[in-house]
């Protein structure tokens, strides 16, 4: 047994039992939580609990369960149905040219908001023997260019594992890269050891998407890791999820944001929490995720400002949100305002554009007129105001 599995195996706290032990019968109601652990399992690895500095902060509310996932209203089991858009087990084929490939069942700390708790931490759900389905499945379908490796955690493979899907997926001409989706640093940094970092070198381009939601979780320790990671020539991401009572602080995330960048990771999304049934008490408004992103855009580095999205119900995708700066475009201007709120009028150009180069397709006339009548109304509605 390696050292990280050792760790995770004899220093992780995983019954309900041991939680009340540590943190006090009178705030671990063991009775009244069994049915969410039975719903969700619980393991909180040491790197995760040395993060909990008292009952109700964010890190104890990212790990610890509550009666309120029992409190189901507009939660979905699988709320972006990937099982629907999923043609062999443990593919997701929903984007034109990549593929969301599920490795391993399980994770390290199991997140209590988890989109995917339908099937994490059940190692039935997510069968290890079906891997030669999905390899055939990429084969199969050249447009793949792009594997997401995800779960549960693929870092809880051991690197014999992770070699042997490096390995068939690199013999696969048309896959271009090849991403890991990991809360593993942040769980189990012990799991970055140099001979995974000499292995991966083998498989490049191997990119890797982190998860961080508070900047609490960068500790020495897991900064050390990233650093392996980034040594070892693997680009790093972060994903985030806006969470209620954990980094729902424009301040918070700012943090976040910057002590990531520091960390060699570049933030890449914040996600709105999905609707997930058993995690709809973290889910708070899309206003409160544009503010955060305001708060971003303009008054720190843009390499800290990730895409803000929301992955649509019902499995639409990815769509980004952005604050509103444009106030107007017209042929003449665009008329916007800055990060700070100020009002800036950028001029178009009076060369004559054709019209594919504007977006508008000069075989589709009757997209012309319904711009030219919004941009009437615009005008109308401007000289309404100025004369009010
Ligand atoms: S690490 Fe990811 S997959 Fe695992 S429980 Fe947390 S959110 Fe879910």
């Amino acid at each position: 047994m390696s050292e990280w599995q050792r760790v995770l195996k004899e220093e992780s706290l995983a019954s309900l039992e041991r939680l009340a032990e540590r943190f006090g019968a009178d705030v671990i109601d063991v009775e009244a939580l069994k049915p969410a652990f039975d719903n969700f399992q619980v393991r909180i690895t040491p790197a995760a609990l040395e993060q909990i500095r008292e009952v109700g902060d964010p890190m104890w509310n990212q790990y610890v369960p509550t009666v309120q996932e029992l409190d189901i209203r507009d939660g979905i089991i699988d709320s972006l149905e990937e099982d629907a858009d999923s043609p062999v087990p443990n593919i997701t084929h929903r984007y034109p040219d990549r593929v969301l490939f599920l490795v391993s069942p399980v994770c390290a700390s199991y997140c209590r908001f988890c989109t995917r708790r339908r099937k994490v931490g059940d190692p039935e759900k997510i069968p290890l023997n079906q891997y030669d389905s999905a390899f055939a499945y990429i084969r199969s379908h050249p447009e793949i260019r792009d594997v997401i490796m995800s779960g549960g955690d693929p870092m809880m493979l051991s690197d014999r594992r992770l070699e042997y899907l490096f390995q068939n997926l690199r013999a696969i001409p048309h896959v271009e890269i090849i991403r890991i989706g990991s809360r593993i640093t942040s769980h189990l940094p012990e799991r970055i050891t140099p001979e995974f970092c000499e292995m991966v070198k083998r498989y490049h381009p191997v990119y890797m998407n982190t998860h961080f939601n508070h900047p609490r979780e960068l500790t020495p320790k897991v900064v050390h890791a990233l650093g392996m990671l980034a040594d070892a020539g693997i680009p790093l991401g972060c994903q985030t999820v806006l969470l209620r009572g954990v980094n729902d602080d424009p301040d918070v995330m700012k943090e976040l944001m910057q002590r990531l960048l520091k960390a060699r990771v570049r933030p890449y999304y914040i996600y709105m929490a999905d609707q997930v049934a058993g995690g709809e008490h973290f889910r708070t408004t899309v206003q409160k995720g544009l503010e955060i992103v305001k708060a971003l855009r303009g008054w720190t580095s843009g390499l800290a400002v990730p895409h803000f999205v929301i992955d649509s119900p019902g499995g639409g995708g990815k769509v980004p949100l952005l604050p509103e700066y444009v106030e107007e475009i017209t042929d003449d201007e665009v008329v916007f305002r800055n990060y700070e709120g100020k009002r800036f009028v950028y001029k178009q150009p009076h060369i004559p554009v054709p019209a594919a180069d504007c977006g508008v397709a000069a075989e589709a006339p009757d997209i012309v007129p319904i711009q030219v009548a919004q941009k009437a109304a615009k005008r109308t509605r401007r000289r309404k105001s100025a004369s009010a």
